[in-house]
């Protein structure tokens, strides 16, 4: 079935979703973007992202053409006008149309497009056996240069990574920062467990502030585990008893091992398969 896509100011079929070939969001990478899920109907922590779509585009520059109440309403126009029930949302903005140059002041009318589709992150054995892991040897943007905080259009850092992840036969790649620390995934941010407690890299360690990881933490806290945001190294995760990963797409994931090392027992680990139960719950729920 052919989608209804939101495109400006309206919703039009998928055929006639058409944007300029100038625009500075495909010349460039230049614009942002959210993805998002939609559980029974429900848009999930649907303000969280229109937040950090925000944030994203004020750290850019980029003025996103519509108040965030009416952008929220089209989200939630768009995923009624594809009856979707379960399924994922790509919400971007870019630039617009501009001149064959970087100048910002020759693009005019941002673009919204609103995509209500459905997404398959990772192959479903995946979820019950977890994920093998590798290090890409590209290293996360350095906040300095593009901060990995920023939702931008621009990926191919990740894509680099990704690709090394492919080519050694695995579906993802961990990222490390320009310090050698831990960042995150190529999509998605990771965890550890270590004696009973929730370790993560802090926001500030090159990664992207996952609204997931956000609900997690919070779920992991409400079920009585600490929950500690810190600097981790590749031997961090190697002794580590658990491991996962966190994402709008990817839900909760589990990772067995690391650069050919298995992480704890080798299998998704309790603490792991308790907070994916958690957060299945949430996503029944709708959200906290
Ligand atoms: N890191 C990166 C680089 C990502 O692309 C994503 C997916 N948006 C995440 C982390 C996870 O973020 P969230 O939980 O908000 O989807």
């Amino acid at each position: 079935m052919p989608l209804k896509i939101f495109l400006s100011d309206r919703l039009v079929d998928e055929a006639d979703a058409k944007v300029s070939v100038f625009d500075h969001g495909l010349l460039y990478g230049d614009g942002v973007f959210e993805g998002i899920r939609v559980y029974g109907g429900k848009v999930f922590l649907h303000d969280e992202h229109i937040e950090r779509l925000y944030e994203s585009a004020r750290a850019i520059r980029l003025v996103i053409p519509m108040e965030a109440a009416a952008l929220k309403k089209a989200v939630e126009e768009t995923v009624a006008a594809n009856n979707l029930s379960d399924g994922y949302i790509r919400l971007v903005v870019t630039r617009g149309a501009g001149s064959l140059g970087l100048d910002i002041r020759k693009t005019s009318n941002p673009q919204v497009i609103i995509i209500a589709d459905t997404i398959t992150m990772y192959p479903p054995e995946t979820y019950t056996n977890g994920m093998k892991l590798v290090t890409a040897s590209t290293i996360r943007n350095h906040p300095g240069a593009l901060s990995p905080r920023i939702k931008s259009l621009n990926y191919l850092n990740n894509i680099m990574a990704r690709i090394e992840g492919t080519d050694a036969g695995m579906v993802e790649a961990l990222m490390l920062n320009h310090k050698g620390e831990v960042a995150e995934c190529t999509g998605d941010n990771i965890f550890i467990i270590k004696k009973g407690v929730l370790l993560t890299p802090p926001k500030d360690a090159g990664i992207l502030e996952g609204i997931t990881r956000n609900a997690v933490m919070r779920l992991a806290r409400e079920a009585g585990y600490p929950v500690r945001e810190e600097p981790l190294t590749r031997h961090d995760l190697y002794v580590a008893d658990e491991c996962f990963l966190t994402g709008t797409a990817a839900e909760v994931v589990a990772v067995v091992s690391l650069d050919g090392r298995p992480i704890g027992t080798g299998k998704p680990g309790p603490i792991t398969n308790d907070l994916l139960k958690r957060f299945q719950e949430l996503t029944k729920k709708g959200g906290f």
